[in-house]
């Protein structure tokens, strides 16, 4: 859509809460208190305080020296009471009547966190928002399509009767996502049936026979995380000749897809195009010999980006974006948020994954910051509270007391604390930002990592990110051959003595076993945590190994998640795992193992 004044009105909005952002973070958190004031967990820590008679900025200054810090595991018998049908003010004076499903997929375990209908407002707020900065420099054309990989999950009711389900899922069925794109006037190829099949294979092929049969409007390719379009175009690949059969003769076929809602919703919307699904067909035999590079733009011509989240854990899956987009298509990153709350908008389209930030929005919460420093890198002098792992995360990280939005420091990293309308009060979200910079008022984040700490044996301390960057080094000979490293995880075995860590990969592409043993080692000398480090050489921790799972298994694995009610939308490879389940599938599937040598 070509700049509109609505475009203008929201990046307006947006201007000026940016400017007067330390004002907006203190009325945000006042008419938060007074909308929740008298439930259970406020009046724990804040007793019957005259919360709407009192300054802001005395009121903001009251809660954070009595409302303590609080992680998910502090406000989870809230939330139980909640979920088993508890309609007492516990966290929000409304009553709760939805609860989202974080993906879970961090942590092995799914989380609940009340949903709103502020939840669907700043969803639909900061997708205005984005589609505004994004058409200032790649405008599309008014009433264009998206090809959205777009997945509701199973909703389901709790004990006490509420609607459960992921955020994402939430979204989809609001009126906020069909009011976007009413709005932005740019179109989601594909119906509702077809985003709530509750089967991915099956939505996935609608989501790309409707693309195809739209190809010449589609104006964008976008999905949440870029894991979606990745693993879709993975699909593509098994699933052309199908497609282009039923584009021919504006049919769907009875093999693939079996479920009567989305069978009718699609046959009611393609017709027979034998020229387009012709086009396509020669366009596939093309494309499927040059391994599918530049697979987007040879479909889809009149697409101008692929927008997906692509920092953080979905890094790993940049490379293969990149090639199916080819060289010129350029990928945009979508914003930063969670289940919680959103955060950031990329107010930069044109920012390469790399380098991208997100410009805080304060208004969709009340934010502070708590500082964090490497133990080498030691704090400011008058920085005199600063204790190690605080937040019993367990990380490699000291901690200082939180900041409000209007004192962080660019270069500083800090992990993010909510306080939310829908009744998170001063959340630890354990995700790492540093601050980059600031529009205006407001600070431009970098996001880091999460951080929590996945793998440990004993002395040792590694993140997710650290896990990557050992993946990411060790996995070089094995590129460098000409193979591809199509997902990973891991688990710390302690079962025997002296415990270690084993690291999954899948492949795609013949490797030798020589290069897989050199794989190994290098990925055994790239985490460079001191503890790990100083464990290896006095072996009390032993030589990593290296498992290589036969191909399809990390797609076993999601089907796993998403029939315990995760969705595609939202779903994140575990990076480690404890979860018995997993583990035996990963074991099963092991067709390689390889032990690092002698460490130096
Ligand atoms: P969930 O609530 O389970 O969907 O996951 C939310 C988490 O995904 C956040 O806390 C971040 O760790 C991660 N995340 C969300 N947006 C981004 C982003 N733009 N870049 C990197 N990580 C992100």
């Amino acid at each position: 859509m070509e700049r509109s004044s609505s475009s203008d009105d929201i990046t307006g909005w947006f201007e000026e809460v940016a400017t007067n952002a330390e004002k907006v973070q203190m009325e945000i958190l006042k008419r938060i208190l007074e909308m929740n004031h008298g439930a259970e967990y406020l009046k724990k820590w804040l007793g019957d305080i005259d919360v709407e008679n009192m300054d802001a900025h005395v009121l903001q200054s009251l809660y954070v020296s009595m409302v303590p810090l609080a992680s998910h595991v502090d406000l989870e018998p809230y939330i139980q009471r909640i979920a088993d049908g508890d309609t007492s003010p516990l966290l929000t004076k409304q009553p709760i009547t939805t609860l989202s499903l974080s993906s879970g997929t961090t942590e092995g375990r799914q989380k609940y966190v009340p949903f709103t209908t502020h939840s669907s407002t700043t969803t639909l707020q900061i997708f205005k928002l984005a589609a505004a900065y994004r058409s200032r420099v790649y405008p599309t054309r008014e009433g264009g399509r998206i090809l959205e990989f777009i997945y509701g999950s199973k909703q389901f009711k709790t004990k006490g009767g509420l609607s459960a389900g992921t955020a994402t899922t939430h979204y989809f069925a609001s009126r906020e996502f069909r009011i976007r794109q009413e709005e932005t006037k740019s179109f989601t190829c594909s119906p509702q049936e077809v985003i709530f099949s509750g089967d991915y294979k099956q939505s996935t092929y609608c989501h790309f026979l409707l693309g195809l049969f739209y190809s010449p409007q589609v104006e964008f390719i976008t999905s949440t995380f870029a894991f979606g379009v990745v693993q879709a175009l993975t699909l593509f690949e098994d699933y052309w000749r199908d497609l282009c059969s039923d584009l021919s003769n504006g049919t769907l076929s009875q093999r693939i897809i079996t479920i009567p809602s989305i069978r009718k919703s699609v046959l009611d919307l393609i017709e027979p195009n034998e020229s387009l699904a012709a086009w396509i067909t020669s366009k596939c035999e093309e494309l499927e010999g040059s391994g599918w590079h530049g697979l987007i733009p040879k479909l889809w011509p009149n697409a101008k980006y692929v927008c997906s989240i692509m920092t953080g854990s979905m890094q790993p899956y940049l490379e293969k974006l990149r090639h199916y987009a080819g060289d010129h298509l350029p990928l945009v990153c979508a914003d930063y948020g969670s289940t919680e709350s959103w955060i950031g908008v990329n107010m930069d389209p044109c920012s390469a994954p790399e380098k991208v930030t997100f410009t805080l929005v304060p208004s969709f919460a009340f934010f502070e910051f708590i500082p964090l420093y490497r133990p080498n890198h030691q704090p400011p002098k008058a920085c005199d509270h600063t204790v190690a792992v605080a937040g019993g995360t367990g990380d490699n990280y000291l901690e200082d007391d939180p900041v409000p939005l209007s004192q962080v420091k660019i270069g500083q990293q800090y992990e993010i604390v909510l306080t939310t309308f829908t009744g998170l009060y001063r959340y630890r979200l354990g995700d790492v930002v540093e601050v980059a910079g600031f529009f205006k008022g407001t600070p431009k984040l970098n996001f880091l990592w999460r951080r929590k700490l996945i793998l440990t044996v004993n002395i040792d301390k590694n993140t997710e990110n650290d896990l990557q960057l050992a993946v990411q080094k060790g996995s070089q000979p094995l590129i460098n051959s000409g193979a591809e490293l199509v997902d990973f995880t891991s688990h710390a075995n302690i079962v025997n003595q002296p415990g270690h860590y084993v690291v999954y990969w899948e492949i795609k592409g013949e490797v030798s076993e020589h290069i897989l043993g050199q794989c190994c080692k290098e990925m055994d000398a790239a985490f460079v945590d001191h503890g790990y480090v100083v464990a290896r050489k006095t072996n009390s921790i032993g030589p990593l190994e290296l498992c290589v799972v036969e191909r399809g298994t990390f797609k076993k694995i999601m089907e796993y998640f998403i029939g315990n009610g995760a969705t595609m939308s939202q779903f994140k490879t575990p990076r480690c795992t404890t979860n018995q389940v997993l583990l035996r599938i990963l074991n099963l599937c092991t067709v390689k193992r390889l032990r690092s040598t002698a460490y130096h």
